[in-house]
């Protein structure tokens, strides 16, 4: 039991250690964020950058092929063409079949026909012709710019640039080491930002009284309203098992005391002979009181458990009725009263518990006889109507006095104490009632008027 016990406790403890924090997926997701949004928004940066850049480059190439362009008709040999050429800038002289006249830089026998070349083969077409070609190294692009002349020559212009991602590429320590650092800035932040959120989550826990007021996010305000109502519940339910048990151990202790005084008297000799039988029959008396009292403290607590509709089956409550009148005759009898069944009473079904019912009836029938006059009514009666199936038990008893017929529900609440004990209620038999009730989903109806009579009522669902 005690091993169970501890294991029940690692179990729940290692739950709790596995349940994720609110905190940490808060950070976890901020830190995603943050790294989703370092990558595309360096991404869209790249872009639009080698965007321009390209622009640009390709402007700078057409400008310098215009100008040399302009230039050309008043150069006296083609290889003049040299004095516009640099390091960055090569200029190629193609003829209309392809055949290169002239270049600033190489050898122009071990050139190929140039065109193929998609510039040269534009230029050749419309006048002029752009292209770019990566080299084979990594990180160099070739700008090519060409214009048919008028002497129908082809002027090439081409520059060499590093791209962008060659930019990156020597960049690139400096780059990491800002990614960590925007790393570690995120994460501070996501912890800052995190805990700010989490923080008034956390101290709301111990200010449910004063809602909303105390509620941080208004999306919390159902859920705290929830957790507020069932600390209510709980607490009511604590307050109503203290009560119960305070109450229990004095409804026990007074038969017991009773008992253990006549046994004491017997003991010392007090009772004379001829009155040994009375004093045994008192004691039998608060026994059966006892044993009564501990078998509706019994059913009650079963009562609490809960409730399991797998069990619940078609139920005769027009035969409950008849076996409860039959059962309880004999008492009625005694008392001078009697107990009626409607004759329609018959095979009218509800779905429930047996058992629960024939005590349901049984109960508010024993209640009808207790609290009634010699000569009187007690009629139990089984009615299907609209709303559903009522079990109804009226007496021409003595009545409960307004004031009263809210409470009598309760636990060990009775209006005469003393009337109840001499016929031998235990003060649970409505509570009992309640039980079942709720657990059929049933509605009670109480009509009573003092010195004429009490009507209870108890109607199931359809
Ligand atoms: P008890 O065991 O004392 O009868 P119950 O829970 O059955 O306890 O009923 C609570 C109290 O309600 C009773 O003590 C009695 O005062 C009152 N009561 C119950 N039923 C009737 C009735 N049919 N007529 C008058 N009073 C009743």
């Amino acid at each position: 039991m005690i091993i169970s016990r501890q294991c029940a406790m690692w179990g729940t403890k290692l739950k709790s250690e596995q349940t994720p924090t609110i905190e940490g997926k808060i950070n976890a997701r901020f830190l995603l964020l943050g790294v989703v949004a370092i990558f595309f928004t360096s991404a869209l940066l790249i872009l639009v950058f080698h965007r321009s850049f390209d622009k640009q480059v390709k402007k700078d190439v057409q400008l310098v092929c215009t100008q040399v362009s302009a230039a050309y008709p008043y150069l006296p040999t083609q290889n003049h063409l040299q004095q516009f050429a640099s390091e960055d800038v090569r200029i190629t002289l193609i003829a209309q079949n392809g055949a290169v006249l002239f270049e600033s830089m190489g050898d122009i026998s071990q050139m190929d026909n140039h065109l193929q070349r998609p510039e040269i083969a534009d230029a050749i077409k419309s006048g002029q012709g752009h292209s770019r070609r990566s080299s084979g190294t990594m990180g160099i692009d070739t700008y090519y710019c060409a214009t048919k002349l008028p002497d129908g020559n082809i002027l090439r212009i081409s520059c060499q640039v590093s791209n962008l991602f060659a930019a990156y590429y020597s960049a690139y320590p400096a780059v990491i080491i800002l990614l960590c650092l925007v790393l570690f800035a995120s994460v501070i932040l996501a912890f800052f930002l995190t805990r700010q959120i989490v923080r008034p989550m956390s101290s709301m826990a111990g200010h449910l009284d004063d809602l909303p007021e105390n509620v941080p996010y208004r999306e919390l305000i159902p859920f705290a309203k929830e957790v507020q109502q069932q600390q209510k519940k709980r607490l009511e339910n604590e307050r109503i098992r203290q009560e119960f048990t305070a109450n229990v151990s004095h409804e026990l202790k007074t038969p017991l005391t009773s008992i253990s005084g006549y046994a004491e008297m017997m003991e010392a000799g007090m009772v004379q002979p001829q009155d040994l039988s009375l004093f045994a029959g008192k004691i039998r008396t608060e026994a059966g009181r006892l044993i009564a009292l501990i078998g509706d403290i019994i059913k009650l607590s079963q009562m609490d458990e809960p409730v399991d509709n797998s069990d619940f089956a078609q139920v005769n409550l027009g035969k409950i009725a008849t076996d409860v009148a039959d059962l309880l005759l004999l008492q009625g009898q005694k008392l001078g009263v009697t107990i009626l069944v409607d004759p329609c009473a018959q095979d009218i079904f509800v779905l429930g518990i047996e058992t629960e019912l024939f005590e349901l009836c049984y109960n508010l029938v024993d209640n009808a006889l207790r609290y009634n006059r010699p000569g009187g009514k007690v009629e139990i009666g089984v009615l299907a109507g609209d709303c559903g199936i009522t079990l109804r038990v009226h007496d021409t008893g003595i009545g409960i006095p307004p004031q009263h017929q809210s409470r009598i529900f309760e636990r060990f609440y009775r209006v005469d104490k003393s009337r109840s004990k001499q016929t031998g209620g235990t003060g649970l038999g409505l509570a009992i009632v309640k039980h079942i009730a709720i657990h059929h989903d049933a509605t009670i109806t109480l009509v009573s008027m003092q010195n004429e009579g009490t009507q209870i009522d108890v109607t199931f669902k359809k």
